[in-house]
């Protein structure tokens, strides 16, 4: 088939697919037209292509900022072929067609993500003539077909092959591929400019505030969800724009059923208390999630010991629930997970023999997130793979806050009480609180030898949390006789204390700065329980 009457202009920052694409295009007799990089690359594999500054008789000028800004290249897209004054206006002033736009832009997002870069090198990198091209075709797309991304190449090319058109509903789907770009585009233009302190010279890296004045499009659209948190809500899955490593929204899915809106939630709070622990420092960790809270968590000698640990907390609610490893999973630990029933799987890795042990259970998700690029110690939170910010929706509006990031060390605590905690309850506090942070409030934790004793989550009483955590390391047979608690807040009068020490609580960590912590901490003294304060609240709503 030959279609020596269309014509195709390209111009693309990002080569990738493009010579294929071109000879493609070429052999189907369509003529190309090209901007000046592009066009010395499709000349260089020996393809007959038409300078843009040839086609319209004005030179590239401005470095660039001025290439494609012509009538004749926008009329030639604009015009609908269907209005004959279209048509009339173009034989008037000798401007041809165009039928295929192929373009992708200065690559702004991809500049402004390194290190060091300028206000200068960000602005020289926000593309004028791309997007107004990209905008001429989308909105002509009854006449147009615009690509902007190299993985829709094949498609086009092969309905030119088989029909010697691109279709209707392949055009309208291409334009709007064309506007979402488009629109992420000048998005993350405006992200990256409202974040900026005015730089005084362009050679210093701006400040960006954690807070950009505009936070629309930020996200990019992952997929639709079957639906969301019940079968009659909609849902679908988007990501930042720059998501972080060592993020779930970066998982490759190993094997198992498509992944629910409730799987991704509650896969996103387990994969968040596990990374909470260093793999290299604090040895292999374990969490077990079941709706938004951790059932049982535990440090090991290896991935399988952590996970008897995890499990052993709440045998019941570990039923259908979602596992976290902060180490590779190994044929050990993937044999003991296989024993109970779980929705998802997330581990930094798998050994082959994991993964073979596994497929056994096909409908359980095995997600991988590597951490290895993942620098704990970085100086964001973003390198350390953590959200900068939380955001919760409210009526009209966003609530948005910096994230939870606060980590606690040893030196932080204060010792308030006449007995103090043993080295290894001190491990067993900073242990149990760091377990608290992901245990929505009112939390309450019982932890000793690294793991975790009974877990009281999400009541509206702090004494019931303290209730509900104890009878239920009574139902799994732990014994809570010498174990620490963590608290997430303070508690307001020394009943809760009492109830804990009742449960066999022998040390105590919570952040203090009640009106009645002179009662609660003449309570611990009474009782005999050693009790550190932290100045630092873990609410979680
Ligand atoms: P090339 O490598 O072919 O010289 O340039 C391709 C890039 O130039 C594409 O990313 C395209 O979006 C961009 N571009 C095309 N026309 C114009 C224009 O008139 N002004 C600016 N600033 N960029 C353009």
């Amino acid at each position: 088939m030959k279609l020596s009457h269309l014509s195709a202009l390209l111009s693309v920052s990002d080569k990738t697919g493009l010579v294929e694409l071109a000879q493609g295009l070429h052999a189907l007799g369509i003529k190309l037209l090209s901007t000046g990089g592009t066009a010395k690359l499709l000349a260089e594999a020996g393809l007959p292509v038409t300078e843009v500054a040839e086609h319209t008789g004005f030179p590239e000028m401005l470095d660039g900022r001025v290439k494609t800004l012509h009538p004749k290249i926008h009329g030639g897209l604009l015009a609908r072929r269907d209005v004959a004054a279209h048509r009339d206006a173009l034989s008037t002033h000798g401007i041809a067609t165009i039928d295929l736009l192929v373009v992708n832009l200065y690559p702004f997002e991809a500049t402004v993500a390194k290190a060091g870069c300028t206000l200068g090198d960000a602005i020289e990198n926000i593309d004028i003539g791309g997007p107004a091209m990209v905008r001429s075709a989308a909105k002509n797309w009854n006449d147009v077909a615009v690509l902007t991304d190299a993985a829709q190449y094949a498609g086009v090319l092969a309905e030119l092959q088989a029909h010697g058109a691109v279709q209707r509903a392949t055009r309208f789907a291409l334009a709007v591929a064309a506007f979402n770009r488009i629109s992420n585009y000048d998005a993350a233009i405006s992200d990256y400019l409202s974040s900026l302190e005015l730089p005084a010279d362009d050679a210093a890296v701006p400040a960006r505030s954690a807070f950009p004045a505009q936070s629309n499009g930020r996200f990019v659209k992952l997929q639709d969800l079957r639906y969301g948190e019940n079968p009659h809500q909609q849902a679908a899955l988007y990501r930042d724009l720059f998501p972080a490593p060592g993020s779930l929204v970066s998982a490759k899915q190993h094997q198992g059923k498509e992944l629910s809106y409730n799987n991704l939630a509650d896969a996103d709070a387990a994969w968040e208390a596990v990374k909470a622990f260093d793999g290299a420092s604090d040895g292999p960790a374990c969490v077990i999630v079941k709706h938004a809270n951790p059932c049982g968590v535990a440090l090991g000698r290896t991935a399988a010991e952590a996970y008897a640990g995890a499990f052993a907390t709440d045998p019941n609610s570990a039923f259908g629930g979602i596992i976290a490893f902060n180490v590779p999973v190994d044929a050990a630990a993937a044999e003991a997970v296989s024993k109970q029933f779980m929705e998802v799987l997330i581990a930094p890795g798998y050994s082959a023999e994991a993964l073979r042990i596994l497929a056994a259970k096909a409908n359980t998700r095995v997600l991988e997130i590597p951490l290895d690029a993942v620098q704990r110690e970085g100086a964001t939170p973003w390198a350390r793979g953590q959200n900068a910010q939380d955001v919760k929706r409210i009526g009209s509006g966003l609530l948005i806050q910096s994230a939870d990031n606060a980590v606690l060390a040893a030196a932080d605590l204060k010792l308030v009480t006449t007995r103090k905690p043993t080295p290894a309850q001190v491990a067993d506090l900073l242990f149990a609180w760091k377990v608290a942070k992901f245990v929505k409030s009112n939390a309450i934790v019982f932890c000793s030898g690294g793991r975790t004793l009974g877990v009281g989550a999400g009541q509206m009483s702090r004494l019931d949390s303290v209730r509900i955590a104890s009878i239920k390391a009574q139902h799994a047979g732990l014994s809570l006789r010498g174990a620490v608690v963590a608290s997430d807040a303070f508690f307001p009068f020394r009943d809760g204390l009492d109830v804990l020490a009742d449960a066999g609580a022998s040390a105590v960590i919570q952040p203090g700065g009640s009106m009645r912590d002179e009662e609660v901490i003449a309570a611990a003294d009474e009782r005999g329980v050693a009790m550190v304060f932290t100045g630092l609240r873990h609410f979680r709503h």
